[in-house]
């Protein structure tokens, strides 16, 4: 990297101005965790929109509001509602975007602190959502404050958008924004999503997504009398035995070349998220019958180098063959949900920006990540068409969705800082930039 490593006057002076606002930045990090963002259902959306329109209106952008009204999960009680702001620069173009989620999942048990207190005590603050992934947000807002603050002035321009939804899957957030044109490669040149991945990590994408639900059907029977009948949930522990034992030990020899972290997730997995046969288990007794419909959930995560046709073909093979075996196997396949993968190349300009940041900044080469779950890229890189995307921001991606979840202040503002330079090499700076 060479000269990339060693930051310019200018971008150590928008750095040093980032630690003159660590309180300002610290202050609006813990007023965006107080608000209990929720998803599902999608709390307080409106209120927590507001306030970052508002601070970005306060620092110049052009601020807007948009809803996802076309959207079903976008009602009266839980309006889904993004906001853009935009900050010219000299130049439309070029252009870079932050974007950040402020939903975040449910609290969950085992608390030690208040979850949305957003309590700040030995250089941490901790709550639901700091560091998945309110204190990203935080971070582009108050880097990109600091290099005006710092007196210089940006050749292209900056936007930045906090949306919903994205840990339901983006579709009422960034997804949203992309069928709009408001993400569009003809609008922007690069795109960070500040999911947190680490200060000193770049992350290019993430593998890819096939949830499946299988149905076995059996012939409900007296269940003093099994013989007469069928059972669904027999014949449901034969697909999962076969998954476990013959599908599994195959994908886990699959080893992909993204640099997947944890390196566990560097091999296709699949997993069992629900099963249920028979009837409904409630408060009373349940009648004595065979099980009839035995259904199982699955989560197959596959990787960059494999194909959904084929991934879908393998589960399609197994089933086909209990049916060969038996012929009172009997089954459904149904597909849920798919996400291809993601992967921007490591020579993008923002790849190689965010390692020079990195390595400027924290003093030590960047590590480059993709991730083992997805997260709004995909709808960037296929639904708008921008390439150039990455995932970097403050928060160890490990204690996300975890109770006690906390970020670490001296990361955010790390985090804040690197962003400031690689906006600065992204879209430039104006030479007249006081005293640069
Ligand atoms: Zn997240």
């Amino acid at each position: 990297m060479g000269n990339l490593s060693a930051l310019s006057p200018l971008e150590r002076r928008a750095s040093e101005a980032v630690d003159t606002l660590v309180d300002e930045m610290v202050d609006f990090c813990r007023r965006l965790v107080r608000i209990p963002t929720v998803n599902p259902p999608g709390q307080h959306y409106a209120v927590c929109a507001e306030l970052i329109g508002a601070e970005l209106g306060r620092q110049g952008y052009g601020v807007e509001y948009i809803s996802a009204d076309s959207h079903a999960d976008h009602t009266a009680e839980y309006p889904r509602i993004n906001v853009v702001g935009r900050l010219d620069g000299t130049a439309p173009r070029p252009c870079v975007h932050f974007n950040g989620h402020f939903d975040v999942v449910p609290v969950g048990d085992g608390w030690s602190v208040d979850p949305f207190g957003a309590e700040l005590r030995d250089g941490r603050i901790y709550g639901r959502g700091t560091c998945d992934q309110k204190a990203g947000i935080a971070a582009s807002i108050y880097a990109v404050e600091a290099i005006r603050r710092a007196g210089v002035r940006l050749r292209g321009s900056v936007e930045q958008s906090a949306t919903v939804d994205e840990e339901s899957g983006g579709y009422a957030g960034v997804a949203d924004l992309c069928d709009r044109g408001i993400f569009s490669s003809h609008r922007q040149d690069h795109v960070v999503i500040t999911e947190p991945l680490n200060h000193d990590r770049v992350c290019i994408g993430h593998r890819g997504v096939y949830w499946f639900e299988v149905t076995t059907h059996g012939r409900i029977a007296h269940g003093s009398m099994p013989g007469y009948g069928v059972n669904a949930a027999d014949m449901m522990a034969r697909f999962i035995e076969a998954v476990n034992g013959e599908l599994r030990p195959r994908l886990e020899a699959r080893t992909t070349a993204m640099p997947v972290q944890p390196a566990a997730a560097r091999h296709s997995t699949i997993n069992l998220n629900a099963l249920h046969g028979g009837q409904e288990i409630g408060p009373r007794f349940l009648a004595s019958c065979v099980a009839d419909r035995c259904l199982a959930v699955y989560d197959r995560r596959y990787l960059h180098e494999e194909e959904l046709e084929t991934v879908r073909g393998e589960i399609v093979e197994l089933l086909e063959e209990l049916a060969r075996r038996d012929e009172r196997f009997r089954y459904t396949l149904r597909d849920l949900w798919s996400v291809p993968p993601v992967a921007t190349p490591l020579d993008a300009r923002v790849v190689t920006t965010f390692e020079g940041a990195v390595e400027g900044v924290v003093g030590r080469p960047a590590e480059i990540v993709a991730s083992p779950g997805t997260y709004d890229q995909k709808h960037v890189t296929r639904r708008a068409g921008i390439v150039e995307c990455i995932a970097y921001g403050p928060g160890i991606l490990d204690l996300a969705h975890l109770p006690d979840e906390y970020v670490v202040v001296d990361d955010l503002v790390s985090s804040a800082k690197v962003m400031a330079v690689a906006t600065m090499r992204l879209v430039g700076v104006e030479d007249r930039s006081r005293g640069g």
